[in-house]
């Protein structure tokens, strides 16, 4: 009867345990973003420095002040005219 009474003691306090855990994981993934959505939040957020239009890419270059330019494709040979050096 006693083996019996720790036996459910001990699944109910394993239940608890494992039930505690997976909440627990499930609040910490809820921090977690996938690199894949993380890629498409920053895509099209970033402006060409030349036509001032959101790029899915740009290409950075160094200014001779030492500034960073961030030039679409389309903008890129104005950048590269200007002898600038790519980062
Ligand atoms: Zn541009």
């Amino acid at each position: 009867m006693l083996y019996s009474i720790v036996a459910v003691v001990i699944v109910i306090a394993l239940t608890v345990y494992v039930v505690l855990r997976r909440f627990k994981s499930r609040k910490a993934n809820h921090n977690i973003v996938s690199m894949n959505r993380y890629k498409a939040m920053q895509q099209g957020s970033q402006k060409c420095s030349y036509c001032k239009q959101k790029s899915n890419k740009l290409i950075f270059y160094a200014d001779h002040n030492g500034s960073v330019v961030g030039a679409c494709r389309q903008c890129q040979p104005i950048a590269e005219r200007k002898d600038m050096l790519p980062i």
